[in-house]
């Protein structure tokens, strides 16, 4: 009676599963944690909606993922009880890559290998790479609420295209199942999918169950039983105490929450006591994701309420400019029925989302102090192991974890100058700039460098602000600090005029533009130059009044300068005034 749809897949995802095939094969057991990590989300989706619509557990509330194998079929499963899929949902999830960035991650690739199974695993692969170790995968689904009969049946051989059917499915939920590629048998053995789940699935906190297997004197071979076993810890890794979780189990974890290939770059787990009890595990990824500047950007924290998982991409639990952090927050106090609506005006959440910036900014001067590299390499490491027989040319070993972190996130961090006025201090000093100490265009210089280095009787932190670092650097307003061998700050990313809107002082030293006002250099300029200045500009009345009546409205003055040392002239902001970097911004945003 059902009949057969033929559809075809997105473009991108032909692309990505010819790709990801090769270059992820050298590590292909990661199928099984992709699928596993579905399965639990899945139950995690199936409780967030299940607080507003108990009807939802249909009488089935234990949630469990079941592993299980055909040797004769030569099949894996996963399976689930978790919320399941609509039919549109199927198509929607299953054969379209909704993430922003697709486009742009697609011509990113170079063609070699090595290289493009670091964006893919950058990019996040998940369900897909089922097709590493499968010729064809079938999905049958039923989401929670709906009947029976709306059950779906999809398959694919990951060529192209992939069939939906309508089909009757009795329990909720989803079930995969992989039909193994020649040559993969191996796989069919429950030891090894032991070993596997228990390698990269330890910390799930539902049950993995197998059926349990015997010796069979009789037939001389493993018999599977009818008794399940579970084979994961199946408890909440952040519960455990730190000297019982490895390396591995922290990143493995990370892998999860943050739907990420790759290890983190740091994590920081504490546990909170006092008015407010609670855990935080919160990481730092490795890599800015695509969509870090979209809006619709999935981002955010797993909220638990002792040990139950309340939701996903909790928003409110740290600002804005932490979007990036991934990770857990348990809390010991809020009511089971939290909602988003109460999240946001809770003064239970505020404490909460205090304490986990300060977390977060601990950790991340502790980055700045080069403390947690021995982390790294136990990282490099297993990465190494990760992918081994593998070439790995583009080992991002160089540099020191906080220069990658500001490379990844410095930009955003930006942000919470403007947007954390209580942490401001602590975030200006993890702030690193292009200045015009070094010639370089890595941000590497603090605000504490620059201080340090300040000349006998300056007073201010100089900065110039340019659409570029080329623009910046070879602005005219930088001569006179050339010739004095000032410092000057170089800012040229959008963000920067933001953030010196925002910033005005360090460390009681005022932040000053070089292209605003008259030029004040204080104590560095001797009397000589000051008393040339007005004896020049008295010289040069006439000429200056002159440009100023043919400009006209153009200008609000005309003005002698000492600031030019080879440029005839030069436009200067009023010290009140936006700067012209900040004016060509808003015309450019149509303001
Ligand atoms: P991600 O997990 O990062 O979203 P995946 O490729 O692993 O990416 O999965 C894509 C989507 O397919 C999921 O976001 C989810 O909506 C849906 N999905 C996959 N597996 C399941 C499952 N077992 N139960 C319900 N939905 C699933
Ligand atoms: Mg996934």
């Amino acid at each position: 009676t059902a009949t057969k749809e033929h559809l075809s897949f997105q473009t991108e995802v032909k692309q990505l599963l010819k790709l990801m095939i090769h270059s992820l094969y050298s590590n292909k057991e990661i199928f099984l944690r992709e699928l596993i990590s579905n399965a639990s989300d899945a139950a995690d989706k199936l409780r967030f909606e299940g607080l507003t619509d108990g009807a939802l557990y249909e009488s089935d509330s234990e949630l469990k993922i079941r592993v299980s194998y055909d040797a004769a079929e030569r099949t894996i499963t996963v399976a689930d009880n978790g919320i399941g899929m609509s039919r549109q949902e199927v198509i929607d999830h299953i054969g379209t890559i909704a993430k922003s960035g697709t486009r742009e991650f697609f011509s990113s690739l170079t063609g070699d290998q090595a290289k493009d199974a670091h964006l893919i695993g950058q990019f996040g692969v998940g369900f897909y790479s089922a097709f590493i170790v499968s010729d064809k995968v079938t999905l049958i689904t039923r989401r929670a609420g709906l009947r029976p009969e709306h059950g779906v049946r999809w398959e694919s051989g990951g060529e192209g295209d992939y069939t939906l059917e309508t089909v009757e499915k009795t329990d909720r939920g989803t079930q995969v199942i992989l039909h193994l590629r020649e040559g993969e048998d191996d796989l069919l053995n429950g030891w090894r999918l032991r070993s596997i789940i228990r390698k990269y699935s330890d910390h799930i906190t539902l049950p993995i169950l197998m059926k349990k297997e015997e010796w069979s004197q009789e037939k001389n071979e493993n018999t599977i039983t009818d008794e399940d076993e579970t084979v994961n810890q199946a408890s909440a890794l952040w519960a455990r105490p730190k000297s019982e979780i490895t390396p591995e189990q922290y990143n493995e974890f990370y892998k999860h929450v943050a739907h990420d290939f790759e290890p983190p770059l740091a994590y920081v787990h504490a546990r909170v006591e006092g008015k407010q009890e609670y855990t935080q595990l919160l990481y730092i990824p490795s890599r800015a994701p695509f969509d870090l500047y979209d809006r619709e950007s999935r981002h955010g924290i797993k909220l638990y309420v002792r040990r139950i998982f309340i939701m996903d991409d909790a928003k409110q639990l740290l600002p804005n400019y932490l979007r990036f952090v991934r990770g857990v927050i348990d809390s010991n106090d809020l009511p089971l029925n939290v909602s988003r609506e109460i999240l946001q005006e809770s003064k239970d959440i505020e404490a909460i989302r205090a304490g986990a910036v300060k977390k977060v900014l601990g950790l991340l001067e502790d980055l700045a102090q080069g403390q947690h590299e021995e982390q790294q390499d136990q990282q490099d490491q297993q990465d190494q192991q990760d992918r081994e027989g593998q070439e790995d040319e583009d080992k991002k070993g160089e540099g020191t974890k906080f220069e990658t972190f500001w490379k990844e996130f410095g930009q955003v961090i930006k942000e919470g100058i403007g947007e954390d006025y209580a942490n401001r201090e602590r975030i200006a000093k993890l702030l690193r700039f292009v200045s015009t100490h070094a010639d370089t265009d890595e941000q590497t210089v603090s605000l504490s460098d620059y201080l340090a280095r300040m000349k006998e009787g300056q007073e201010k932190i100089y900065y110039v602000t340019a659409d570029s670092l080329k623009a910046a650097r070879n602005s005219p307003h930088l001569e006179v600090f050339r010739k004095k061998g000032i410092e000057v700050l170089l800012l040229s990313e959008r963000v920067d005029e933001w953030l010196v809107a925002n910033l005005t002082e360090f460390e009681g030293k005022q932040l000053q533009s070089v292209a605003k006002g008259s030029l004040d250099l204080g104590k560095l300029e001797d009397e000589a130059e000051k008393k040339e200045q007005e004896k020049e500009a008295d010289e040069y009345k006439e000429l200056t009044e002159k440009i100023k009546g043919i400009l006209g409205e153009q200008v609000k003055d005309v003005r002698v300068t000492l600031r030019l040392t080879e440029s005839p002239a030069c436009l200067v902001a009023d010290s009140h005034d936006m700067s012209g970097n900040l004016e060509r911004l808003l015309k450019s945003a149509g303001q």
